[in-house]
């Protein structure tokens, strides 16, 4: 392949390379006929294809495909093996419609809960993010089609997104905004990357060479090509230096004109051009040398559809064992039009035109099951309710309230609907909600019904999910990929989202989700990781492979899970470290592993979670490295992030000794508090605390000082170096020599 690219790059004129930079039509690239380089299509994209209808009217005029539950559905399956056959069964669709790039997965971070596409997105968290968009493009990778994971970076708000910028401290996009990126490049080597359209600390991303070159290309060892997002670029020949290799769609020629007047000038050099245009070339080149014809069986998919739908959906509330339904179905009733024409998925570049619909009545339908069903959220209904032994109401958010392109401004759901479900719960004791959304919505009757089922938007065969999930046919096995907070008011970004005009300041820093949540101690409606169950298991014997490690040498950590309950059942089980010393602000607790365990009544299971220097790390802008300082962490596991089942403590040691440097004006608490250092300045401070507070009584003490000895401790701590100038005669010269001494002793 490489010998091939550099011949064609010694053959194609400088205006071919320059066309082979940007698209040919809205979803193509550029061929060059006469080298036989052909052009090839892309597609959304993330959850069934949109590929271009060959007489399609338009670009959005697409051709028929199945369609799968959103990102957020399939996130709370924290099911990788259930991303990865998602994923092939999109390869499969691709190589069949002749798609050499599926677009997606997106795998941006939910900052904030009204983001107006967060329900294509995965997760809070960028472990999640990573650990699914890495299965999915692994998935979709096997059936050699390409991906395109989006959107590179920071896409966390429709307001003004293809010009705000996205004001974040390198530790939080470190730590938050770009972990999901990182892992997916690296357990997965995506095709391509998709830039975002806005500006990272007042860089587009399309020309952030920060971004695309230093840290995705170099840092990661990216080998892929980036793409533009549709219209992203601006300066044409800044984003080709800084490694955005493909603008798509079409510019009309004018980029490539750009690109050729560049090097004309010597702006550009033909080096930087060849490396864009070899990354398109190794793109095109890969898909048509190695494609596969694709097996399709849009009935199959259907039922996968299905599949992943069940593997999905979140039972978030069941009082009294309202469900599964075991009352005669003809006592059941069905309300709202969401159980005949559900909301199967987002608006904007991921909506399908999908190829058939299955609700929850048809489900039912086939299943014989002769459940009464109303569609209005009316008097109609209220009275049906008065006979009915359970009620399940189908309700949500309409398609109109979440889309890209535009953020939501609240989390109610339509009032007509809470007012409905309110009304009910007055009539019926047995009330169970079942919801369509794309994010996280306020339930101001979540006390008065007896059960929840979050489906999400839950592609084409939800109603087939559905209707096994109420009557128990199959167990909800799904838990929240993100939480749900009570009110707006008290969310992480509620002050700064979705910013003042050109700029969104991230002030909550790493805390996002469940990082502010829960260091905060704050009541939620429902937690990260949270998701029930008909059945119910027992944690026990959690063990680690040793409780003192070097950062380099990382930890297993197993825990028993065992089936109490009488019925079968999957469990996610999560893993949480918390930093305990005391050397950075961070979270209370952080996801570093989860597990999803099927078992049979009275079976147990061990889980075994490998943790490595990352699993203990933060990122240090000081010495520009990820760093887990030496002391205690706490390794938690549980059934979500509310529900701890078992703790732990394990001591760390870290490989690198200097993780910051010493200055006049650092503290002795400063160098107390990193290990290493503390191991050296440990006896001089305590020579300190003896001259000072040790041979005085503490009356004596109170008469000599206005404050107590412990304070006097304190203080001695805060001081810096600096502050000892003059004393026993020490110079400033004295001070700095002292300092580098220090740094010095953490050097060697
Ligand atoms: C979206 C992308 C999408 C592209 C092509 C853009 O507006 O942000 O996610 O893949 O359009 O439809």
């Amino acid at each position: 392949m490489e010998n091939k690219i550099k011949e064609l790059l010694s053959k194609l004129t400088l205006e071919e390379k320059a066309g082979l930079c940007s698209g040919k039509d809205f979803w193509r690239t550029k061929p060059v006929e006469r080298l036989g380089i052909p052009s090839v299509m892309v597609s959304d994209g993330p959850s069934g294809l949109r590929t271009q209808a060959e007489n399609g009217a338009n670009e959005n005029d697409s051709r028929i495909a199945v369609s799968f539950p959103s990102g957020c559905a399939t996130a709370s399956s924290f099911d990788r093996d259930l991303l990865r056959q998602l994923g092939e069964i999109l390869g499969e669709e691709a190589n069949n419609y002749g798609v050499s790039t599926v677009l997606g997965p997106a795998i941006n971070i939910k900052r904030s809960p009204l983001c107006g596409r967060n329900f294509e997105y995965l997760s809070e968290d960028p472990y999640v993010a990573g650990e699914l968009g890495a299965a999915y493009i692994n998935g979709v990778q096997s059936k050699n089609a390409g991906t395109s994971v989006k959107h590179f970076a920071a896409n966390n708000q429709e307001t003004r997104r293809y010009s705000v910028s996205e004001e974040i401290d390198e530790r939080t996009l470190r730590e938050i905004y770009l972990a999901g990126f990182e892992t997916c490049v690296k357990k997965a080597a995506p095709t391509t990357i998709m830039c975002s359209y806005n500006e990272i600390n007042g860089e587009l991303s399309s020309q952030n060479k920060w971004l695309l070159k230093d840290v995705l290309r170099d840092e990661w060892g990216y080998k892929g090509m980036v793409v533009s997002d549709w219209g992203a670029v601006y300066d044409r020949v800044k984003g080709i230096k800084a490694d955005l290799s493909l603008e798509m769609p079409y510019s009309g020629g004018q980029t490539d004109n750009d690109i050729v007047e560049a090097v004309k000038s010597g702006a550009l050099t033909m080096e930087e051009l060849d490396e864009a245009v070899s990354h398109v070339l190794e793109m095109v080149l890969n898909y048509t040398e190695h494609k596969q014809s694709g097996v399709f069986d849009m009935d199959k998919d259907h039922a996968e559809s299905g599949r992943i739908a069940q593997e999905s959906c979140v039972l978030l509330k069941n009082d009294n064992a309202a469900l599964p339904l075991n009352c005669p179905p003809e006592k059941v009733l069905f309300v709202g039009d969401f159980a005949e024409e559900p909301r199967y998925g987002g608006g904007g570049s991921s909506k399908i035109r999908c190829y058939k619909m299955t609700s929850a009545v048809d489900a039912a339908r086939e299943a014989g099951l002769p459940v009464k069903f109303i569609r209005d959220y009316g008097e109609e209904a209220l009275d049906a309710a008065r006979t009915a032994e359970a009620v399940v109401v189908f309700a949500g958010l309409p398609e109109s309230y979440e889309t890209e392109g535009a953020d939501r401004t609240s989390l109610d759901m339509p009032q007509l609907q809470n007012d409905f479900i309110d009304k009910l719960t007055a009539i019926n004791k047995r009330v169970i909600v079942v919801l369509h959304n794309g994010s996280p919505i306020a339930m101001p009757w979540v006390n008065k019904v007896q059960a929840i089922l979050e489906c999400y938007l839950g592609g084409e065969n939800i109603g087939t999910a559905q209707i096994n999930l109420l009557f128990g046919k199959a167990n909800p096995c799904g838990k929240l990929a993100e939480s749900f907070p009570l009110r707006i008011e008290d969310t992480p970004c509620y002050l700064t989202f979705p910013g003042n005009g050109r700029t969104s300041i991230y002030s909550e820093g790493v805390f996002v989700g469940y990082r502010w949540y829960d260091s905060r101690k704050m009541p939620l409606l429902f937690p990260f990781g949270h998701g029930l169950s008909y059945t119910s298991f027992e944690y026990s014997d959690l063990k680690v492979s040793k409780t003192a490690f070097k950062d380099t040498e990382g930890v297993e950590v197993s825990i028993k899970i065992k089936n109490t309950g009488s019925v079968e059942g999957k469990e996610i089980v999560q893993l949480y470290v918390s930093d305990k010393t005391g050397v950075e602000i961070r979270p209370e607790k952080e996801l570093k592993g989860f597990e999803k365990v099927n078992l049979k009544p009275g079976e147990a299971k061990t889980l075994t979670f490998k943790l490595d220097r990352r699993s203990f790390a933060f990122w240090n802008v000081d010495i520009n490295n990820w760093y887990a300082p030496s002391g205690k962490y706490i390794i938690s596991v549980g059934a979500s992030s509310r529900d701890i089942r078992a703790t732990t403590e394990v001591d760390v040691t870290s490989s690198i000794k200097k993780a910051f440097t010493i200055t006049p004006q650092s503290t002795i608490g400063d160098m107390l508090s990193n290990r290493e250092m503390a191991a050296i300045i440990r006896p001089e401070f305590e020579k300190n605390c003896e001259t000072v507070i040790g041979n005085i009584s503490d009356e004596d003490f109170a008469k000599k000082f206005p404050f107590t000895k412990e304070a006097m401790v304190e203080m001695i701590k805060s001081n810096p170096f600096r502050l000892s100038r003059g004393q026993n005669g020490k110079t400033m010269e004295d001070i700095l020599k002292q300092v580098e001494e220090y740094n010095r002793a953490l050097d060697k």
